[in-house]
């Protein structure tokens, strides 16, 4: 098992169709003891349970900094221990450039930049006192090429935000023995896709991909394993891709 005993955090991981709940899954499955955070009408508590005994599912807001310290004190008081974490939590919103309001860009920025930044100081010390630790952070192909298919451009530049983030955390902590990588998925079915895409579009977008699909949760799941495991001991800063090759130039 690649995770056997250790303790991973997973944010916005409530929802069982999502990337997030994919990852606790697998992740449980290797072994690890998983804490699933999420907003109370997610329900984390209730999605944690689904995994079978031993995990947890803790109401927290990431873009709240002492809501995330909370979360990384009873994850610590729980398993005394954080080995992993997945900045998961995004949501998105699909505007164009005029159309984006304040409010949308704080809305849409506080959930994948400012969340990825106040979960990670959370564990940081944690990981610090254990000189390991590994975090994964959820960027998107939007980042890369400009724009996916829902998200906006402030999506996308919360998501490009990510990137240079978890860099700069990377080039900051490799000392210290915490690897701080991120994963760029493409279009993957999910709640987020859910009702918006009709039979006909997705084979229009499928025709585009190399692999000739949509990606899955678990696609991405897996490679959040491999990020936070040992198999990934000498990877840091690095940005793993995982389109079905779209983005291949
Ligand atoms: P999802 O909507 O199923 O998951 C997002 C989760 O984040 C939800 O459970 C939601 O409750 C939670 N969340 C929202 N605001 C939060 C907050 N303030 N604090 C804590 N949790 C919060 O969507 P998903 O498709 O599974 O997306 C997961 C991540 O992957 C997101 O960051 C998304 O931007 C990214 N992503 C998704 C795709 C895709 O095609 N589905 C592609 C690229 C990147």
């Amino acid at each position: 098992m690649l995770l056997k005993d250790r303790v991973a955090i997973i944010t916005g991981g409530a929802g069982i169709n999502g990337l997030g709940f994919a990852t606790a899954r697998q992740m449980a499955a290797q072994g690890a003891r998983v804490a699933i955070l999420d907003l109370e009408r997610a329900d984390p508590a209730d999605a944690a349970a689904r995994l079978g005994d031993g995990h947890l599912g803790l109401v927290a807001d990431v873009t709240d900094k002492p809501s995330c310290e909370a979360a990384a004190a009873a994850v610590l008081r729980a398993f005394g221990r954080i080995d992993a974490l997945v900045n998961n939590a995004g949501i998105t919103q699909a505007v164009g450039t005029l159309e984006i309001g304040g409010a949308d860009y704080d809305r849409v920025l506080d959930v994948s930049l400012r969340g990825t930044l106040y979960m990670s100081q959370a564990v940081l010390p944690a990981m610090r006192r254990q000189q390991a630790g590994a975090i994964v952070c959820i960027s998107s192909v939007s980042a890369q090429r400009g724009g996916g298919i829902f998200g906006g451009p402030h999506y996308s530049a919360a998501k490009a935000g990510v990137l240079g983030l978890a860099r700069a955390m990377a080039r900051e902590f490799g000392a210290e023995g915490i690897r701080i990588n991120c994963v760029t998925p493409g279009l993957i079915e999910t709640d987020i896709t859910q009702g918006k895409l009709g039979p006909e579009r997705k084979r229009e977008i499928s025709a585009t991909i190399p692999l000739a699909r949509l990606g899955r949760a678990d696609d991405v799941a897996g490679a959040c394993v491999f990020l936070a495991s040992d198999l990934a001991a000498y990877c840091t800063g690095i940005t793993l891709d995982v389109n079905g090759g779209m983005l291949i130039h």
